[in-house]
Order: structure tokens, then sequence, then C-alpha cells
């Protein structure tokens, strides 16, 4: 390698490997917890008219008023809380890494989980600590105390409901965490419109509860919108290091818009659900197959030992992407992640996964 890398890149930034998105044209997009659906001809016709009219030439609002505004009407954020918007809630985890930042300072998690907890900490030279799960994917309750009262974490994140493993941690388990953890604890619901649990309502019971969710898997991946809640002195803090003008025109005019017609994106997730309750039964009824409850927009299940791979790459032979979990190996050896698609989409998927098993 060229001696001036070498010598000024961050040896934990050259040990990375960048993060790999399968190419995926003219497949069956499964892989990724995007929503499948589009909008009805009419209402994208109002929304072009919308656009239209958009202020491109002019930076954005900095702080999102309107956006922010129709947020917490139709999310319920807790009027204890402030609100702060990133591009998707990966750079909100970015902000929360960065502002707890020192040297030796713990990020924890339990694991597996989602892998940018993970990735940030390495970034922020943060000593990041990932506390195994039970092997159902259960809290070891027992260790996760024990292990934030010997290492008093800056942050504890939990993914509530987990990826990649679908399911919602007991409420109580959660809650003695929050009361536990010395330093802040962030309860991320991506999945909250697949979820049926919430922690938004208790933001003013502690004071140390961030609750971040995202658009992106209720159907609006493409526009990159997350959103933290909070109270105000911390959030007032974090908002320092947001980079100026982070949430695109775009973006503001266009999540406001979709929030205004929430009753299509409500009613997309209610036909995810659905779905994802007949693809369930069909996994469990496959010979070799075992199946994780979910509360997600996806399901993680495991195949006979050593076959995750060729029945990924046999269903990506047949046009469809999931997700194979196995090369992270642990608990996700053999495992295979698949995001709820149309109706269509899941039969084609389930009719080469029966051929290929
Ligand atoms: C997908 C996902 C995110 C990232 O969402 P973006 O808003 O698209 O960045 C965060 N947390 C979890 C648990 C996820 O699964």
């Amino acid at each position: 390698m060229n001696s001036k890398v070498l010598q000024w890149i961050r040896p934990e930034v050259r040990g990375q490997t960048a993060y790999h998105v399968t190419e995926s044209s003219d497949v069956i997009k499964l892989d990724a917890m995007e929503n499948p659906y589009t909008w009805p001809d009419p209402l994208i016709t109002k929304w072009l008219e919308l656009i239209r009219g958009a202020p491109i030439n002019r930076y954005p609002d900095p702080a999102a008023r309107k956006l922010k505004g129709r947020l917490r009407e139709s999310m319920e954020i807790d009027s204890s809380a402030d609100v702060i918007l990133g591009n998707g809630s990966d750079e909100l985890i970015q902000m929360v890494i960065m502002a707890v930042a020192k040297s030796g300072c713990v990020v924890m998690a339990p694991e597996p989980t989602f892998v940018m907890y993970k990735i940030i900490s390495t970034w922020a030279a943060m000593n990041y600590v990932g506390i195994p799960l039970n092997s159902d994917f259960s809290l070891d309750l027992g260790a996760m105390l024990s292990a934030i009262r010997k290492l008093q974490p800056a942050v504890v994140f939990l993914a509530y409901p987990n990826n990649p493993t679908g399911n919602l941690f007991p409420r109580t388990e959660v809650q003695q965490i929050i009361e536990t953890a010395p330093g802040l604890v962030v309860i991320d619901e991506a999945y909250h419109a697949f979820a049926g649990s919430s922690f938004m309502d208790e933001i003013g019971r502690y004071d140390n509860l961030l609750v971040m969710r995202t658009v992106s898997k209720m159907g609006l991946a493409g526009l990159r919108l997350g959103y933290m809640a909070g109270l105000p002195q911390w959030i007032s803090e974090i908002d320092k290091l947001r980079l100026p003008y982070n949430i695109s025109v775009i973006t503001q005019l266009t999540v406001d818009f979709a929030l205004e017609h929430r009753e299509i994106l409500d009613k997309q997730a209610q036909a995810i659900k659905a779905e994802r309750e007949n693809i369930y039964k069909t996994l469990e009824q496959l010979q070799g197959v075992t199946v994780f409850p979910t509360h997600t927009n996806f399901i993680l299940f495991r195949v006979a030992k050593g076959r995750a791979d060729g029945i990924f790459k046999g269903l990506l032979e047949n046009g469809v992407l999931i997700k194979n979990m196995s090369p992270a190996g642990g608990l996700l050896q053999d495992c295979l992640r698949a995001t709820i698609g149309t109706p269509q989409e899941n039969a084609t998927f389930l009719k080469a996964l029966k051929a290929i098993i």
C-alpha cells in the first residue's frame, strides 16, 4: 500500500471494508427491508405538483420546522421531547456517537444487531462491546446488566424490534436496561410501523432515553430521513453535531406530503403484516427450516447445516435476492433473512425456496 496512506489513514479505518450492497438490477429485491409498494397515480400527480414549486435554488429550512411539526402530530411524539432529524437514522447514530466519543469510552449493544452501531463506533475510535443474545435471540439480561455496571457505557443501543433477528425484547427488560445504564440508551424503532410497541411515550420518565425512528422501512427509504426524540437538554447538545441543512428541500417537502397521506402508508404496512403471517406459516412447514418470530417487515430463518450459501445462490439464480446472514457466523450461522414483498414477489420467493430445499 502507498506509504502515505499507511502513514496518515487511521488503522481502524484501513481495517474496515466499505459497506457492501449487492448489485440488484432485474431481481426481486427482498434484501434491504424496503416497502415494495409505490403510490397510486393521483397521489403521484399531486406530489409532482408540489415538487414543481420546490425552491431548490434555496437552502432548506435548517430546523425543518414544518416537517417536525408534522412528525410530532403524526408520530405521537411525547410533548416533553424535542426532535432532531438525520439523513437517515444512520446519520443520527453517527451524531450520538460523535457527541459522546472519548477515548476509552464504551458503546454497547446486544449481538447480533444492526451493524452500523459497531461500524460507526469504530470510525469514532470508541470501544464497541457486543453482548451475545441467547440462542433463541432473547436478551441475556443478566449479562447485559452486569456488563453495563462494569463497563459504564456512554451509550447502549437497543434495536426494538431487533435487526436481523426480528424479535421484540420484553418491555420490562428494556426498562431495566434504561434504569441501570449510567449513560444514554437509544431505542432504535426503525420497524415501528410493524412492531405495535414503542418507548416514545416514556421519554419523560427517564433522564437518559432517546427514541429513534426512520421513514425508510415504512416506504420512503429513498428520501433518507430519520428522526430522534429525547429530552431537550440531550437533543440540543447532539444538534450541535448536525451538519447544517442535512435534510434536503425535496426530502422535507416529500415526507411532509407523505405523512399528510399517512393512511396510504398505514395500509401498505397492514398488507405487509398480513403477508408476513402467510410467509411465516409457509416457512414453518418446510423441512429443515426453523423460522423465528418477527415484529418487523422481514423474516429470519435457519436452514439445514451448511446449506445457507447454496440456497441463497439458488434463489438468486431464480431471480430472488434475499440476505445471506450465515457469513456473519455465530448465532446467525445457517440463517437467511427475507424482506416481505408484494404477494406475487413472496409467492415467487417461496416457490423457488421450496424447489431448492
Ligand atoms: C434499517 C435500519 C436503520 C437505518 O435506517 P435509515 O434511516 O435508512 O438509515 C436503523 N436501525 C435499524 C435497526 C435498521 O434496521
